[in-house]
């Protein structure tokens, strides 16, 4: 019988949170449930820990455990996706880096609502930091309206979303690579385009984004 511990002794032991989750035993469990696959972390695909990735590889067939290559299909466009971006641990939405044209005064903490450039729905959002005339926000509606909660929100019109950070569920981009991804938080399922510019494990930061896909 496999257990958490008998996986959790194979991986790593870093605890470093890139597989999206805080601890290796707790990747473990998500191995077991089939939520994610082996190569979410990235150190087992390293040279140095190769032996252990077969041994686990070994280990979850026996179990009919490996989670099949899956594919990332928008569902508005029907475009094909190279991952999907999930919010950073304990994080309810992707990051992502908005250029405001409206210049009424705004500040980190407060709550905007805002349409970015390009698409045609309203989101809602919470300025969580700002970065020379950038905001960072998590997006945080339109579902609040369905829980009723009762927030005041500041109108900014268009917003150019400039990037975008979060986890990759997939294979992981190099970075310079142009890159098709679905934010998982995007109301439409949407396939979005950008640039790599960052990759620490499976975060990455993309920027240059653009709703035209070819
Ligand atoms: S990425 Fe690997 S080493 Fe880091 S916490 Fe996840 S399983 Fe452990």
């Amino acid at each position: 019988m496999v257990d958490v511990n008998e996986i959790t002794k194979y991986l790593p032991g870093f605890n470093c949170g890139a597989c999206g989750y805080k601890r290796c035993d707790l990747f473990a469990e998500a191995l077991l449930n089939k939520d994610v696959k082996l190569e979410d972390c990235p150190f087992l695909l390293r040279e140095r820990f190769k032996e252990n990735y077969e041994k686990l590889k070994e280990i979850l067939k026996i179990k009919g455990k490996i989670k099949k290559e899956e594919k990332y299909i928008g569902v508005i466009d029907g475009y094909e996706a190279d991952f999907l971006l999930k919010p950073l641990p304990n994080e309810c939405s992707c990051r992502e880096t908005l250029l405001i044209m409206d210049k009424k005064e705004l500040k980190v903490g407060d709550y905007i609502r805002y349409r970015p450039l390009g698409c045609p729905i309203p989101h809602f959002a919470k300025i969580i930091d700002e970065y020379h005339g950038f905001y960072i926000i998590h997006v945080v509606g339109p579902s609040h309206r369905i829980t009723g909660e009762k927030i005041e929100y500041k109108d900014v019109g268009i917003a150019i979303v400039v990037a975008f950070e979060g986890i990759v569920e997939g294979k992981v981009p190099e970075v310079g690579k142009t890159v098709k991804f679905i934010p998982k938080h995007c109301m439409m399922q949407k396939v979005h385009s950008g640039v790599v510019v960052q990759v620490e494990g499976k975060r990455v930061y993309i920027e240059g984004i653009d709703l035209k896909v070819f």
